[in-house]
């Protein structure tokens, strides 16, 4: 396939937290606030002055002084984060808005705070983790709004004057739904069977909109969506199966390229970082308190393993299974960053359940924070599309031996 105008563009704005396009907003005089999770609603973040960087450690080497501060059990995406806090690579930030959801986190978080990884200069940076509910509940919604308006938009306010009226988030919604529709559009063509867009680039586009100002980015994701409208695809494709990815957060797309290599067409993207969920449209109505509403939708989205009420665990195998026949995908990979308390049981018993309950061919991997060059998971992949091809090829012949008969 002829190359994506800007995908070259994309994939440099991926190499650095502080890319030129946070660095432009800066100068426009915007307010940079990090995240790390799902949880924290990124359109809290987009208010009035404010755009959202989800926070990523790109090309990280060794993790060694954040070990030294966490642990070697704490999962290492949270340790990546700590190191580059430490290396001076977030000080752009003008707050981090942290959620209390895993104990790495947690742990990564308070370290930034007492270390001070925050430009001295800014004085009116601040820290703020917010509790968010297990469940999706109304007490839950009620719950996630109190902790919200109080540590998040009631923070913005105080410390920098931020608009967070109704209006100021209404208009946030907008933009934030200008680019889930563009995202989830391009998506759609991922369903064809000769997709004229891979998992790699989808993946490279689905994070430079988490990482990039949106407002300065949306002209150029809309363009990438009129060019894919007419790309034309490889006659032969080279993949030898599709592929649904499930799992904890991948903000690397040299995961998803090492899949690709080997067979395996990544045609949804259920995990932290991906778009689903995440670039999905809010759907305000005009009869209740906005914030309520963007909480609850949050709060119903999710996928997290975090959520561990019966219906919600059973609504995560439904969904799965539902990505599978949506896009046509002939398996799951299950992925999880190694030492995640929570993706290492849900990991372990929704492989099994899909795999065995909803009869899709399912493999299960843990992995390190970058996987790109991993040789073990190489030949896993490999053989995992070995395997889920002879079974295509048998049933195959099986349904044309029972037309002959
Ligand atoms: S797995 Fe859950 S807690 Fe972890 S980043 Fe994703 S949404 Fe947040
Ligand atoms: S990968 Fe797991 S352990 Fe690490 S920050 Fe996300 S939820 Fe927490």
């Amino acid at each position: 396939m002829k190359d994506l105008k800007h995908l070259f563009y994309f994939e440099g704005l991926l190499q650095d937290a502080n890319n030129d396009l946070v660095r432009q907003a800066k100068n426009e005089g915007k307010l940079a606030i990090g995240y790390t999770c799902f949880h924290m609603p990124e359109v809290l973040l987009n208010l009035d002055k404010c755009f959202s960087v989800r926070l990523r450690a790109p090309n990280m080497g060794t993790m060694e002084v954040a070990t030294y501060y966490m642990c070697n059990g704490s999962c290492e995406y949270s340790r990546a984060l700590l190191e580059r806090a430490m290396e001076g690579n977030y000080k752009f930030l003008d707050a981090i808005a942290g959620v209390d959801l895993c104990e790495a986190m947690n742990r990564c978080m308070e370290n930034m705070e007492l270390l001070h990884i925050e430009d001295p200069e800014k004085k009116n940076f601040f820290y703020t983790n917010t509790d968010v509910a297990y469940s999706d509940d109304e007490d839950s919604v009620k719950h996630t709004v109190e902790q919200l308006r109080r540590k998040v938009l009631n923070k913005l306010h105080e410390n920098y004057q931020v608009d967070v009226s109704d209006d100021a988030l209404r208009k946030a919604v907008k933009e934030h739904n200008e680019v889930c529709r563009i995202i989830t559009e391009i998506g759609e063509y991922r369903k064809l069977p000769n997709p004229p867009i891979t998992g790699y680039e989808f993946h490279v586009l689905t994070l430079v909109s988490y990482v990039c100002p949106k407002y300065l980015i949306v002209d150029k994701l809309r363009e990438t969506l009129e060019e894919i409208k007419t790309r034309v695809p490889d006659p032969k494709p080279k993949h030898r199966i599709r592929v649904v990815v499930v799992g904890s957060e991948i903000d690397d797309p040299d995961m998803i390229k090492l899949m690709e290599e080997n067979g395996a067409l990544v045609v949804a993207d259920r995990f932290c970082y991906g778009s689903f969920p995440g670039r999905q449209e809010i759907i305000l109505n005009d009869n209740e308190d906005v914030l309520t509403q963007i909480c609850r939708q949050y709060l119903q989205a999710t996928e997290c393993p975090r959520h561990c009420a019966p219906h919600r665990v059973k609504h995560r195998y439904d969904f799965v299974n539902k990505l599978v026949k949506d896009f046509n995908a002939d398996g799951v990979i299950y992925e999880q960053m190694k030492f995640c308390t929570y993706w290492s049981y849900e990991r372990t018993l929704a492989s099994y359940v899909i795999q065995n309950e909803y009869n899709i061919p399912t493999l299960s991997i843990d992995r390190p924070y970058r996987a790109g060059t991993s040789g073990q998971l190489r030949t896993r992949i490999q053989a995992f599309v070995e395997n889920v091809e002879i079974k295509k090829i048998k049933a195959k012949r099986e349904s044309v031996n029972k037309e002959d008969k």
